[in-house]
């Protein structure tokens, strides 16, 4: 992505009211000057929320949660900068314009543009199949199937479920009649070149460039694969009849629109009641997923493929902080759950596991017991480690020395990859006590294996987090500053005036006053604060959204210079210190002698002249 301009941003935010962006996703009552509602981000009896319509900002005095009208899209819908950007641009009628850098232009918009055929395309294609199996004869198998299955039409139509027909070129040749390009469909993943050493499906070799061609899902139930917002993105295709040698499920290749390792399925569904409940529960098949949501349990999740990948791990932890894995108890999905954990763990997820009956799913399961025995089940799902230990030790005579030193090393291994320390002093702790191995020499085998392992450079990158803790306010005369450089034309010209980049260096919290005098924020226009936030972290947006709620001084002029005047009192003193200190220590060389002294002396005088009443400094 290239940048999007300053204008842009501050164009989108004064295009789009807070007040009515915030209202459209739950109701805000008026209290004064702003307005109010229980806050979405923690739990609460009264309102703390609060929004402002002259900052255009939104504040909770209860979980320190707030900023722009931008990040309250990012943290309420879990999306990124760029994403909530182009909503409020899109709600707006505003095109976004991208700088980018020579060359990139031509590439970037023809990307964009693919992405858009194609996301036509996926979103026709999917209804193309659900009329298959909800209208047409050649879905009769298909319904009797999935009616076998406890999915109704309802059901069907709610998860736009689809049937490909047993034909080498149905899709294609609709699509094609429809009017996509071969190169489009080619791209989509849902047509395939005949590899040329392959013989003919069912076409004569002469034919055209067409008939090369041929469907990906032929004879399959369609599950569509929707991205976060709902928009189909690629399809799962399950076997209608298990036939040797055919894969039971097919699921669309890599395409401009899917990345298989970073999307979940079901989530778009899932969303807010992963939030509510803080925990998610991971199942394996697309059929498992949809027959616990529509039981009511809705808290689910299902990756694409086996095991979860980094990248679905950290998706997830930005709805729950607690997964429970609800595999098939055979060897496959205990597999599948043990090459989940690497990626779970990693991103500080606690883990449980929910162990299927033999021969059972969750989809036989819940259809067999209810939703209340299975929600016991996912209530009672033990704690991952807890399993694991029961299960390694299971074959081993923890009598045996040799034995049990083996196994330590094995636990070890694993325990060595929770990320984080107070969850992995837990587990060492519980696996010590459960080997009888003294816990420091656990320990030192849990350490030795993290000082192996080459921690990946994520380890390094900032996290986003909308759940993070209130960053501590600067001390009170450095806020008081902050408020009135953002408020207050006067005071802000006075304080920009001053020598402040080389005073503020000197002063440990004032980094966040720094920004706001170097910004070109104007104090009364709340879209440029708005723009203006967008360049904060999470913690600095959240300081700034609670200043623009306090109230001004009523003496703001005079406030901000006594306020400076002390900042400036207290760096002077400061260096005046450290400067007598040095001055006393042994060895020092004349030449150093004499430059203290000056700096002294220096220091004195401007602290002398601080000191005088205002005016008296110029005679
Ligand atoms: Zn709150």
């Amino acid at each position: 992505m290239g940048t999007i301009p300053s204008e842009t941003i501050e164009q989108i935010a004064a295009a789009n009211d807070i007040v009515e962006i915030i209202g459209s996703y739950f109701p805000l009552k008026r209290a004064g000057a702003n307005f109010k509602a229980l806050c979405p981000f923690h739990q609460e009896k009264t309102p703390s929320f609060t929004v402002s319509p002259s900052r255009q900002t939104f504040h909770c005095f209860g979980c320190g949660a707030g900023g722009s009208v931008f990040r309250f899209v990012m943290d309420y819908e879990h999306t990124d900068f760029p994403s909530a950007l182009r909503k409020l641009a899109a709600r707006a009628g505003i095109t976004v314009v991208e700088k980018f850098r020579a060359g990139e232009v031509g590439n970037e918009e023809r990307e964009r543009e693919l992405r858009q055929r194609l996301l036509m395309l996926h979103a026709e294609a999917a209804q193309w199949f659900h009329e298959n199996l909800t209208k047409r004869e050649v879905g009769e198998e298909a319904r009797k199937y999935l009616r076998s299955r406890g999915i109704t039409v309802e059901i069907a139509k709610r998860w736009q479920l689809g049937y490909a027909p047993d034909e080498w070129d149905g899709f294609g040749s609709w699509a094609r009649g429809r009017g996509y390009e071969l190169r489009d469909l080619i791209a989509s993943g849902l047509v395939k070149m005949k590899d040329e050493s392959e013989s003919s499906p069912d076409q004569s070799k002469s034919g055209t460039g067409l008939q090369r061609s041929y469907d990906r899902f032929r004879e399959r139930i369609m599950f569509p694969i929707h991205n976060d917002v709902g928009e189909v993105i690629a399809f799962s295709g399950r076997l209608l009849k298990d036939e040797e040698g055919a894969a039971k499920y097919v699921n669309s290749p890599e395409t401009p629109l899917f990345r298989k390792g970073s999307v979940l399925f079901g989530l778009d569904k899932s969303k807010r009641a992963l939030i509510e409940v803080n925990c998610a529960i991971v199942c394996e098949g697309q059929l498992d997923l949809i027959s616990l949501f529509e039981s009511g349990i809705t808290n689910v999740v299902a990756p694409q493929g086996t095991a979860f990948t980094e990248s679905q791990a950290r998706i997830l932890k930005r709805f729950v902080n607690e997964v429970v894995l609800c595999f098939d108890a055979d060897a496959a999905g205990t597999k599948a759950a043990e090459r989940s954990l690497d990626a779970l763990l990693q991103n500080d997820l606690i883990v449980r596991v929910a162990e299927m009956p033999v021969g059972e799913d969750p989809d036989s399961l819940i259809r067999r017991e209810g939703k209340q025995a299975f929600e016991r089940r996912i209530a009672g799902a033990r704690d991952f480690f807890d399993y694991w230990i029961e299960r390694e030790t299971a074959n081993v005579d923890l009598a045996s020395f040799g034995a049990k030193i083996q196994l330590a090393r094995r636990l070890a291994e694993t325990a060595s990859r929770v990320r984080d320390p107070v969850m992995r002093g837990e587990v060492m702790s519980k696996v010590s006590a459960r080997l009888g191995v003294a816990a420091q020499d656990f320990e030192a085998l849990v350490s030795r294996q993290r000082r192996a392992d080459t921690f990946s450079p994520r380890d390094h990158s900032p996290k986003s987090d909308a759940t993070g803790a209130i960053a501590p306010a600067p001390r009170h005369d450095i806020s008081m500053l902050c408020l009135l450089a953002l408020r207050d034309e006067t005071a802000r010209e006075f304080l920009r005036q001053q020598n402040w980049r080389e005073t503020l260096a000197h002063v440990p919290d004032g980094e966040i006053l720094g920004r706001i005098l170097e910004s070109d924020l104007r104090p009364g226009d709340a879209a440029s604060l708005n723009a203006f936030m967008v360049r904060l972290s999470t913690a600095d947006e959240r300081l700034v959204s609670s200043w623009l709620l306090q109230k001004i001084p009523a003496n703001a002029g005079a406030m901000v210079e006594k306020w400076w005047l002390g900042i400036r009192q207290a760096v002077l003193r400061r260096q005046l210190s450290v400067a007598t200190n040095q001055i006393k220590l042994p060895k020092l060389s004349t030449g150093d002698v004499i430059n203290l002294q000056k700096q002294i002396l220096d220091l004195q005088e401007q602290l002398h002249e601080l000191s005088q009443p205002a005016g008296a400094a110029d005679n």
